[in-house]
């Protein structure tokens, strides 16, 4: 009893002042329902300067719309149950497929977003909230600002905002998650993730046990 009290007193873990995590809702009535909770979160979380999650290297995803996704459609690829995914908005060729899939972007999310991050709400309800975090962060890893020829940041002549594209995880900048998180988040074999994977990771050590869809 008094050894518990004393733990309850002084966690292994600090905890972060950060707002609460958004849950899915408990029954789904339709098989995707658009959370912006889960985008104002993740603002408020990993693109605010004054958070204690802040991480610069998502700063160009302030200019960007993103659109949240809860799901309970499984989706599973190469046997692994897909926890979430990172996807840039493709639309079919046709003037009727595209049409009709511009009007579902706009009824979920107002507007054609630069990303689209889909989370299986199962899954969700199910995790830590270090791993929530770890997989939020993880799919911003892949939302990515495009970089031109000689690897600079790509932004819009007219528009002067950053121009968008979807990143794989075999770069260095998902050596961040694991640096943040530990290891187990990132599936990658770069020599940069292993030396990440070796530190002391930032926000306290796990593993992170579901696959991300886009990695995959
Ligand atoms: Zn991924």
């Amino acid at each position: 009893m008094g050894e518990r009290k004393k733990r309850n007193k002084a966690p292994e873990t600090p905890t972060l002042d950060i707002p609460a995590r958004p849950m899915p809702p408990e029954e789904m009535s339709k098989a995707f329902l658009a959370a912006p909770q889960v985008v104002a979160w993740l603002n408020e979380v990993f693109l605010d300067p004054d958070s204690p999650l802040y991480n610069e290297d998502h700063a160009h995803l302030r200019d960007a719309h993103i659109g949240a996704l809860w799901t309970e459609v499984t989706n599973e690829k190469q046997m692994r149950r897909v926890a979430a995914t990172a996807e840039q908005p493709m639309f079919r060729a046709s003037a009727w497929g595209r049409a009709r899939q511009e009007m579902q972007m706009c009824e979920w999310f107002g507007d054609i977003p630069d990303f689209v991050i889909t989370i299986d709400a199962r899954i969700a309800r199910g995790m830590s909230d270090a791993s929530w975090c770890a997989l939020i962060e993880h799919e911003l890893y892949h939302c990515a600002q495009a970089l031109d020829v000689f690897g600079a940041p790509r932004f819009n002549q007219r528009t002067g905002l950053p121009v968008f594209a979807i990143k794989g995880h075999d770069v260095e900048e998902f050596v961040g998650v694991v640096r943040r998180y530990g290891a187990g988040n990132a599936a990658g074999q770069t020599s940069k993730l292993v030396e990440a994977a070796n530190a002391t990771p930032e926000f306290g050590d796990f593993q992170i046990e579901h696959c991300c869809g886009t990695c995959l």
